[in-house]
């Protein structure tokens, strides 16, 4: 809520409230939150255009300290980050240590620590020509907002509130996403379909990984320990190239994935002309399915023929069954997301015949 009075989105109930969405009460009760958070929200209202960290001190609606806040974080992150280097080998990064601290806590918590999250150079989103340009240390808050990310991909804000929640979303960086290699990461799935294009650097050399070729194993990585991702790079969709994302969870909002699965898709005429399925919690990495890409391609979209590319997708996965599901549950996600993502993109596509 204090990061919300500091921020300039639109002091509406809504914001206020969609702001400390995935946080998890067990003392109040939520109706006296909702209410606190409208209060702030009407609070807030005759901000106008102020200064947001002057104007809540002087509501009282943030401790004086707050005045100061932004001189006082950027000490500490000079402190903290400095300049990327490698003068700390062997110190564990940490982009927005959602994963890391809660996966390593005892383990790092007294370790050697570099903070890549506001890193100069590693953050941010643009355009060059047809490609974009991610930092790693992007926040998928940041993707939300980006306007190239809204432009090309029009779906991108719904696929997005199926990740997380907001608090976890501001801090959760996209480098951190492929780097701890889960099986079901959300956006390496998203951006395993764009077949997208990694930087490394060691600090004195650059190499590049294709993010299909980054994984070798179960949370096994074509990367040195002393490799750093610099950045990503994907071809931006073109006026024949259609994407959707899907994601399949025992809950749809806040959970992690049991299956997951994106697609990339280029035609002409009907005729698919180049094409990238990726999915995710079907084998111990994240996938690109290339042997049913490779069928599709040159073929004219129909129902059987994506009924026929979804029993090709069952012999390129070996899921497991695990809290998350059975391998066989896991199995009849994964073509009907499959389906899922032909019918969504191919309206004209007669469902009943594809899902009898
Ligand atoms: C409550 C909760 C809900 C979650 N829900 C989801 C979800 O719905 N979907 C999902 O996909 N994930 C989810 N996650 C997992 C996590 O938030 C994401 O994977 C997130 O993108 C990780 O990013 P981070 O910056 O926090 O990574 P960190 O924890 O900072 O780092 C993860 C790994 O990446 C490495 N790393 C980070 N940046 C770099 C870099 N530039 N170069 C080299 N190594 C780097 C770190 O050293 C570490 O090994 C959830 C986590 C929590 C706690």
């Amino acid at each position: 809520m204090a990061g919300f009075c500091l921020s300039k989105k639109d002091p509406t109930p809504q914001n206020a409230i969609a702001a400390v969405d995935g946080n998890i009460c067990r003392c109040t009760g939520y109706k006296s939150i909702e209410r606190a958070a409208i209060r702030v929200a009407n609070l807030l209202e005759e901000r106008n255009d102020e200064d947001p960290a002057t104007f809540a001190v002087k509501q009282a609606i943030l401790p004086p300290y707050f005045a100061t806040i932004r001189e006082r974080l950027h000490l500490l992150s000079i402190s903290l980050n400095g300049e990327l280097t490698n003068e700390r080998p062997g110190a564990q990064r940490v982009g927005g240590g959602t994963d890391v601290y809660v996966q390593k806590h005892d383990e790092i918590k007294d370790a050697s620590i570099q903070f890549l999250f506001d890193t100069a150079g590693l953050k941010g989103i643009e355009q060059a020509g047809n490609q974009c340009l991610i930092g790693p240390s992007t926040t998928v808050t940041d993707l939300m907002e980006s306007s190239v990310m809204k432009t090309y991909f029009p779906d991108f804000k719904s696929y997005t509130k199926l990740v997380s929640s907001t608090p976890i979303r501001n801090m959760a960086t996209i480098g951190g996403n492929f780097i701890n290699a889960s099986p079901i990461g959300d956006f390496t799935i998203f951006f395993l379909a764009l077949d997208a294009t990694l930087t490394f650097s060691d600090g004195n050399l650059s190499r590049e990984v294709l993010l299909r070729d980054l994984y070798k194993g179960y949370k096994t990585l074509d990367k040195r320990q002393e490799d750093y991702l610099e950045q990503i790079r994907f071809d931006l969709p073109d006026k024949n190239t259609r994407f959707n994302f899907e994601k399949v969870s025992k809950r749809t909002h806040l959970d992690i994935a049991s299956v997951n699965s994106a697609i990339r898709i280029a035609v002409q005429d009907d005729v698919i002309t180049n094409v990238r399925l990726a999915a995710g919690g079907i084998a111990p990495i994240p996938k690109q399915l290339t042997k049913t890409a490779e069928f599709l391609t040159g073929k004219l979209v129909t129902e059987e023929l994506i009924r026929e590319a979804v029993a090709i997708a069952q012999t390129e996965i070996a899921p497991i069954s695990d809290a998350r599901g059975t391998e066989a549950y896991k199995r009849l996600l994964l073509s009907q997301l499959i389906k899922a993502h032909f019918i969504k993109l191919f309206p004209k596509l007669k469902v009943e015949q594809l899902i009898s």
